[in-house]
């Protein structure tokens, strides 16, 4: 497939999949506006067009009624397993999906690696930007460490985005108190 092709594709299908779906923060984003900001963050920190489309499809089985096999017919193979390594099993409790998430990131495939920074960082900016009203600083930090810790297993790929997590990361921990 024609990379614009492929890549506008996928977006075409976060689009209609995530259309009735709001983002967490206070300013009720509308939830596209987080796989069109992960995208972007790939394309422009130079990953290729398999993983920009893997960006925008990434949370598009986790968080919307989409299958990995409707995935595969639509995207082929590569594009199936990065959402496969980068999708949730969401039948197990929360705690555990979060261990796992940073077990798995280690072994992670590089796009699949560098599509977990990016998801990371449109997070740690929309916690910067509109955090959720229910979240006080010490719960945003415990967020904001364990994003961190996902990232630090997931380094070593692409630098450029590294540094954009880096510097999303340095903005939101300094908008917090310090600890009493
Ligand atoms: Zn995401």
């Amino acid at each position: 497939m024609d990379d614009i092709i492929l890549i506008t594709k996928a977006m075409n299908l976060a689009a209609q999949k995530h259309i009735d779906q709001r983002r967490k923060g206070a300013n009720d984003e509308p939830y596209i506006n987080h796989p069109a900001e992960v995208g972007y963050l790939l394309a422009s920190t130079g990953a290729d067009a398999v993983t920009v489309a893997a960006g925008y499809l990434h949370d598009t089985v986790e968080h919307t009624e989409t299958t990995h096999e409707e995935i595969l017919r639509g995207f082929g193979e590569n594009i199936s397993d990065i959402i496969k390594e980068v999708t949730d099993d969401k039948s197990l409790p929360k705690a555990e999906r979060k261990r796992l998430q940073l077990e798995h990131a280690k072994h992670a495939s590089p796009e699949a690696k560098q599509v977990k920074i990016a998801d990371k960082t449109s997070n740690l900016r929309s916690l910067f930007r509109a955090p959720p009203a229910d979240w006080d600083d010490a719960r945003k930090l415990q967020y904001i460490n364990w994003s961190k810790a996902v990232v630090d297993n997931c380094r070593g790929i692409n630098p450029k985005l590294e540094a954009c997590f880096d510097e999303a990361y340095t903005r939101v921990v300094k908008s917090l108190k310090p600890a009493a």
